[in-house]
């Protein structure tokens, strides 16, 4: 292959011998956690839990990244798209609600492919950093039920220094329009679990209350009411080296939090937020091939 599969368009044939591209993963799929997680929105979770896959390596480079271990230090373990397909059954054999591919954009070929041979009785979660191409998704309509992107930054400049990408803005919202085309708007099953739809998420970060009101701003005059769903995370923590920017080395502000919660509510965006308490470690799960 010669991979243009995310905006980087790196075009890396993705084999050790002919070169990594900048997600730094060959073609076959890496994988670094497969269980159930409680951690994700009301109507993702459920009761029983998410069937997240973890994949490692990312074409972002955030500097606060919470996933460290995966999608910096490529932690994981390769595996075929047979075993990806067994994986997949036991979770959902383990109660799962839904399979959920986390951070999936560099392995959108594997995905596609998985899905085409083993189609699965429970909705699909394409859960992104939100830099993802359009071609690509349009790869996946009909196959995936349910995106979950962010929508880190609306300022290229922000973008460039904390994401390694100047472009995300562009790229994010692009994606994000032809998400919400292809699943139309949310539909919630009786019980309150999502059957189809997208919920974008924005982590705010310390410092960047503007951020998450320009991207909340974009969100409501973008879709209509009963749209889309928006998920206002708050459980920011200062994770590895943030020597280069040390303005994010701190938690969030209760001020902050509050701010960009009630500017959530009075745009009267529906959706989710997390309490500041919720800073803590069971929203990273250990990577330990658990499930691989
Ligand atoms: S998915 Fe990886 S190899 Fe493909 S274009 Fe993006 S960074 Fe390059």
């Amino acid at each position: 292959m010669i991979c243009r599969q995310c905006p980087r368009a790196c075009g890396a044939e993705r084999t050790p011998e002919r070169g990594l591209g900048l997600c730094r993963m060959p073609q076959a799929p890496v994988v670094a956690r497969a269980a159930l997680h409680l951690w994700e929105e009301p109507p993702i979770s459920g009761e029983r839990g998410s069937g997240t896959i973890f994949f490692s390596g990312c074409s972002l480079g955030c500097v606060f990244c919470q996933n460290e271990k995966i999608s910096h230090q490529d932690f994981g373990k390769p595996i075929t798209l047979e075993r990806l397909g067994q994986i997949c059954d036991e979770l959902i054999a383990q109660g799962a609600h839904n399979i959920n591919f986390v951070n999936p954009t560099h392995y959108a070929h594997v995905v596609s492919a998985l899905l085409d041979a083993h189609p699965l009785p429970v909705p699909v979660v394409w859960n992104t950093g939100g830099y993802d191409s359009v071609d690509t998704l349009r790869s996946l309509e009909g196959k995936v039920d349910i995106y979950l992107p962010d929508l880190k930054y609306l300022d290229g400049t922000t973008a460039a220094r904390y994401s390694a990408v100047s472009d995300y803005p562009q790229r994010a919202t692009e994606a994000i329009r032809e998400m919400v085309r292809q699943t139309g708007p949310y539909e919630l099953e009786e019980g309150g679990l999502m059957r189809r739809g997208v919920i974008i998420r924005h982590l705010i970060l310390p410092g960047q209350v503007h951020q998450a009101k320009a991207v909340m701003d974009w969100v409501a005059e973008s879709f209509p009411p009963k749209t889309v769903l928006f998920s206002l995370m708050s459980q920011y923590t200062p994770w590895g080296d943030l020597s280069a920017c040390p303005e994010v080395n701190r938690r969030l502000r209760p001020g902050e939090i509050r701010s960009a919660q009630e500017y959530m509510a009075n745009l009267g965006l529906e959706g989710f937020t997390q309490e500041r308490t919720s800073a803590k470690e069971e929203y990273t799960p250990p990577f330990d091939l658990t499930g691989v």
